[in-house]
């Protein structure tokens, strides 16, 4: 069973803290009922990796897959982010400049879930995040979720599948 330790747990609400209210209210019962069944948590524990995102930190990650490594560098230090895996560094994983991104706002709009491992690894399973986003519709059904942008069930027919993406309908 995973649990979380207490410095974790603390940065589990200082998270959510940053979020709105109904987005942070909507995570906590989809949890609640993750958490409930067995058979989920033995895909692992949901943890939100990130809420509020300031515009530094977007630069940063918009900049990835687009600029030099180095430029990645200064623009993660500006944000007071750590280094990136060159691997990570030459890939895209946002279209939205600063300002731009529903993770943007303060509080935000937005939260990513991972699925955290007994092994401390975490996992971006899309099968496990399509059960974690039916818990989420269930619980609010504003919710949208970035494997399943336009709310057909499908997630083979979008632009762009950002399977740890969570957000409000603004
Ligand atoms: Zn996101």
């Amino acid at each position: 069973m995973v649990t979380l330790s207490k410095a974790q747990a603390a940065t589990q609400a200082a998270r959510l803290a940053q979020v709105r209210p109904e987005l942070a209210k909507a995570y906590a019962v989809a949890l609640a009922r993750w958490m409930g069944d067995r058979k989920l948590m033995l895909l692992g524990l949901p943890i939100v990796t990130e809420g509020y995102r300031s515009d530094a930190m977007q630069a940063a990650y918009y900049a990835q897959g687009r600029q030099t490594p180095y430029q990645i560098h200064l623009l993660r230090q500006a944000a007071g982010l750590g280094d990136l895996p060159a691997v990570e560094a030459k890939r895209i994983i946002t279209y939205k400049l600063p300002g731009t991104s529903n993770h943007n706002k303060l509080p935000s709009w937005a939260l990513d879930v991972a699925l955290l491992q007994a092994d401390s690894s975490v996992k971006w399973d899309p099968a496990a995040l399509l059960l974690f986003s039916r818990l989420m519709r269930a619980a609010d059904e504003r919710v949208t979720w970035g494997g399943d942008w336009n709310h057909n069930g499908r997630t083979d027919d979008e632009h762009l599948n950002d399977w740890p993406h969570f957000e409000l309908i603004g």
